[in-house]
């Protein structure tokens, strides 16, 4: 068998081009303009890269896009403040800061500081309180793409037993969470691996559905999954450079031998990453309709 390549890219469109359709509608009879602030610490280049990636989004989508690069020396004190002054402006419905942060400054108390309405990275204990309770919220990005790949990819989750490898608080945790709620692309079985699993291969090879979020490039391998598995590979891996200074990214699967094996697999990259961005604008949507009280 060779698998089905789920593209993040194709599906990230077509939720563009129903979200672009929503902003215009927004504009036009609401006069209501969704904006997103990024507040960018320091000059991390996968986090810079990250932070354009997420800008242009915002302006192709109709999206107003501030961002505010600081310096790595600025004191928790003054990014707090910071925060302060977007919760406060009227034209900013979605704030992103974005992680890592570093190490001078407490991640959580400046995440915690966000107001909930404008928390559009899901991470404020107001919203992993409400996602866990299965009520409405701003889900993280990463695990909310995911979710949407698999629906619209009629990827059957209820009853499936499905294992994730990584319990962080932005991908794994969450992601276990949403697949057990009462909801489309819920229902499932869900186990949950991390360094401490006594047995890890045992887990991955009874999974419906395997998602790998470990930060570890290629570590599920062919003999680890049965055949027809459905592989979510969330890892972005820098491998190394190409002659021109680019980096080679890896998942945390190996594409070419586990891809023989699945029924459906996603690329890196193209696969889970273009969701991500995707549903942050989402987010912002659907923080500015709240807003508006439109919702
Ligand atoms: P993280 O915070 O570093 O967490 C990694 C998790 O993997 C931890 O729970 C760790 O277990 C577990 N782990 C590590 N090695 C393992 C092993 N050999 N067996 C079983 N579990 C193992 O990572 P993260 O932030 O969740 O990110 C994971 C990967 O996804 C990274 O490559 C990251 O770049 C990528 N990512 C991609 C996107 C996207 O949009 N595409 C978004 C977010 C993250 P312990 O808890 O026991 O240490």
């Amino acid at each position: 068998m060779t698998a089905k390549i789920i593209s993040g890219v194709d599906t990230a469109k077509a939720i563009r081009a129903e979200l672009k359709q929503e902003i215009a509608e927004l504009k036009e009879k609401h006069n209501v303009v969704p904006g997103l602030v990024t507040i960018l610490v320091g000059a991390d280049p996968a986090s810079q890269s990250y932070v354009t990636a997420k800008e242009k989004t915002s302006k192709e989508l109709g999206i107003y896009s501030e961002r505010l690069d600081i310096p790595a020396e600025t004191t928790e004190a003054e990014l707090l403040a910071l925060v302060d002054k977007c919760n406060k402006n009227d034209k900013i419905n979605g704030i992103l800061v974005q992680l890592p942060l570093p190490k001078h400054i407490n991640e959580a108390k400046i995440l915690y500081a966000i107001d909930p309405t404008k928390d559009v990275d899901g991470f404020h204990p107001v919203n992993v309180g409400k996602m866990i309770l299965g009520e409405q919220c701003f889900l993280p990005c990463t695990p909310h793409g995911i979710l949407e790949m698999l629906v619209r990819n009629d990827i059957k989750t209820s009853g499936a037993e499905v294992v994730i490898l990584g319990r962080s608080n932005i991908v794994g945790k969450p992601m276990a969470n949403l697949m057990l709620q009462k909801r489309p692309g819920g229902n499932a079985t869900v186990t949950l691996c991390h360094t401490r699993t006594k047995d890890t291969v045992f887990h991955t090879k009874r999974a419906d559905i395997l998602i790998a979020a470990v930060g570890v490039p290629k570590m599920v391998t062919a003999d680890m999954v049965k055949d027809g598995v459905v592989i979510i590979d969330v890892g972005v891996n820098r491998i190394g450079k190409t002659a021109d200074g680019k980096a080679i990214l890896a998942g945390d699967v190996d594409f070419d031998a586990v891809k023989e094996k699945a029924s459906y697999i996603t690329p890196v990259p193209g696969g889970v990453g273009p969701m991500t961005i995707t549903m942050l604008m989402k987010n912002t949507v659907q923080a500015a309709k709240q807003a508006a009280g439109i919702l």
